[in-house]
């Protein structure tokens, strides 16, 4: 704790609450992260939001290269101070929306792991831009906000269940590897947090994986409503269609989409 709060204050560094910024205190946590992230020498990290290099220095000692962005330019005498050794480290000052796909996959080649602490307002769209891209990390291990890593486990039915879910499950096998409370940041945030760690995988088919997404899109679109319902004012068809489609795939007509795991869903979108 005394070690960050040193290094941020010799650099007059101001927090930018715009940028969510509550950095890691305990250095058993971030120890934690690079071995909940399975880091090994042959691997390249690619990290999103390093802040004070807390993060970036551990997994630069674990990994074999990584590549950090940041979008907080006044980190940079920060960064160059907790990095100055770790030579296999480097950092983009950039918002990480702003680089293409194209610019990352230069920077990290095609195998490569995920690893963020992010502001908990951008954690949902960098998951899933990740898991949805072209060249997809083998791995993302990200810090969340307890909710959200309840959210990404749920079981179908369950009141956390929803599109999020089913939409990371169909790329991969996301698991709470630990509990974080909100003292191990400072400034301390409102909110306890997790670790998530979304394994990727090929379970299912590219091709179908585009109308199942399309599919869980439009099955939670509005959660009051039945499944058939939501098919029907999503995808264009008639009410009839959806609920003969849906009867064929071998369930009730009027269930509700948040009962269907992705298997029912990759079932489902053969008869529609
Ligand atoms: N990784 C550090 C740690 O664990 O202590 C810092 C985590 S802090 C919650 C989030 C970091 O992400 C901050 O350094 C912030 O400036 C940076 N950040 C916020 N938005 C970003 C974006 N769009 N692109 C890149 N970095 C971003």
């Amino acid at each position: 704790m005394s070690e960050i709060r040193e290094v941020l204050a010799k650099n007059a560094f101001k927090f930018n609450k715009r940028f969510g910024q509550n950095f890691i205190t305990d250095t058993n946590l971030l120890d934690a992260i690079v071995s909940d992230a399975e880091i090994g020498k042959d691997d390249v990290v690619l990290e999103i939001g390093p802040g004070a290099g807390t993060l970036t220095a551990r997994l630069a000692r674990a990994a074999g290269k990584v590549v950090a962005y940041e979008i907080d330019e006044n980190l940079r005498p920060v960064l160059s101070e907790t990095l100055e050794d770790s030579k296999n480290a480097e950092v983009v000052f950039k918002d990480v929306a702003k680089a293409k796909d194209e610019e990352i996959l230069e920077k990290v080649g095609t195998k490569y792991k995920l690893v963020a602490n992010l502001p908990y307002y951008i954690t949902t769209p960098v998951i899933m831009r990740f898991i949805e891209c072209e060249n997809k990390p083998e791995s993302i291990t990200v810090m969340v906000q307890k909710e959200v890593g309840d959210r990404l486990v749920a079981k179908a039915g369950s009141a956390e269940y929803g599109a999020i879910t089913a939409a990371v499950r169909l790329e991969g096998d996301a698991e709470i590897t630990r509990i974080v409370n909100r003292r191990m940041f400072y400034p301390v945030p409102n909110v306890d947090s997790c670790v998530v760690t979304i394994k990727m995988n090929d379970r299912y088919d590219s091709e179908d994986k585009q109308k199942v997404k399309k599919l869980i899109r439009a099955a939670f679109a509005m959660r009051r409503k039945t499944l058939a319902n939501n098919l029907s004012s999503m995808l264009g068809i008639s009410k009839e269609n959806a609920a003969k489609a849906i009867e064929n795939a071998g369930f009730s007509a009027d269930i509700r989409g948040e009962t269907l795991d992705v298997d029912d869903f990759v079932n489902l979108s053969k008869f529609i």
